[in-house]
């Protein structure tokens, strides 16, 4: 039995994940592709005995076919719902993949998820769709200068980095073009409880940090937390008008408080222990106390941006990554300033 669940694991791997057994027929499905400006989603396989429930759903067709044959090389039985730990695009993109494959399937989301969906996420999809040939042949024209988008001579990393964002957005422009939306057709407000057999899955909602939506999902007898996008690493990914950066701190506290022995984050490797959980949670916490002293000072959003550069908390996450601190100055510290001071 084990032979045989290794050899499907062998013939499952691909290029661009791989799966970890996290649990007893938990299986975690995890991004192989560099840090960088496009991302696929972690995704999260639970197999109980009649079903699978699987957390979120990747951004589009050609990953969530690889996901769902990954898993058919595991189980033949059926997805019964998808748990969408926010409406993002890298996250539901393959949800319509899911469905033809298994019609009856179930998209479970916060409440607020179907708003989200026609207001954030329909012109998120339409404006990649329009931005990518530009985006992708601004990051071409990089690589045949030599040049990283800082102007510096291109490092191997960068290269890489690139080079996987070119796959993924080209791929995406193509592939979403006549995709349906992902409107669930359940929604959770704060807690939903999934019984499968001896198998118990909690969606919880525990705060805002990501999005107003983010949903956790949690095994509470295997000790298994999928977080979303709440954690993602090497840097966090803030959106400037949905994240929530002044309560991510408690929502991330709330998370450790469960008490997990494994997190499977929105983006980065399986974790087993809290340490990243608190890296987290001290940027976020020094971006909101020291943007509201300022605010209380007069000083002006520009004028923050231009001054707050967060040293100490761009080492700890950059270290000496030629790639990481793009991703910082343009995922993290900018758009962090702009959470906080709208959230005063
Ligand atoms: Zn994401």
């Amino acid at each position: 039995m084990l032979l045989a669940a290794s050899v499907a694991f062998a013939m499952s791997q691909s290029t661009f994940f791989h799966i970890e057994k996290v649990a007893d027929e938990v299986y975690a499905v995890i991004r192989n592709e560099p840090p960088g400006l496009a991302v696929d989603c972690n995704v999260l396989l639970i197999v109980n005995e009649q079903d699978v429930v699987m957390v979120d759903a990747n951004i589009g067709p050609e990953s969530a076919t690889a996901t769902l044959n990954a898993l058919a090389e595991i189980t033949d039985k059926p997805v019964s719902a998808i748990i969408a730990t926010h409406y993002h695009d890298d996250h539901m993109g393959g949800v319509a993949t899911v469905r033809q494959r298994f019609p009856k399937v179930e998209l479970i989301a916060h409440k607020s998820a179907n708003e989200a969906i026609v207001n954030l996420l329909k012109p998120a999809r339409e404006g990649m769709i329009a931005v990518a040939p530009q985006m992708t042949g601004w990051l071409k024209g990089l690589i045949a200068a030599g040049k990283s988008a800082e102007g510096t001579p291109i490092t191997d990393e960068q290269r890489v980095s690139y080079e996987s964002d070119i796959r993924i957005a080209d791929r995406y422009a193509v592939e979403m073009k006549d995709i349906p939306l992902p409107f669930p057709t359940k929604s959770v407000d704060s807690k939903m409880v999934l019984k499968r057999g001896k198998r118990t899955i909690e969606i919880l909602h525990l705060g805002e940090g990501h999005t107003p939506a983010d949903l956790v999902v949690w095994l509470p007898q295997e000790k298994v937390v999928a977080s979303g996008d709440l954690v993602v690493w090497p840097v966090p990914l803030v959106g400037d008008n949905q994240s929530n950066v002044p309560a991510w701190s408690k929502t991330l506290a709330e998370v450790e408080k469960l008490g997990f022995k494994t997190l499977v984050p929105g983006h980065g490797p399986v974790m087993r222990d809290t340490k990243y959980l608190s890296q987290l949670r001290s940027f976020y916490s020094e971006v909101t106390t020291t943007v509201h002293e300022q605010m209380n000072a007069k000083v002006s959003l520009d004028e923050m941006i231009k001054t707050l550069k967060f040293e100490d908390q761009k080492k700890a996450f950059c270290g000496d990554s030629t790639v990481r601190p793009f991703l910082f100055e343009n995922y993290a510290r900018v758009p962090s300033i702009g959470s906080a001071f709208r959230l005063h």
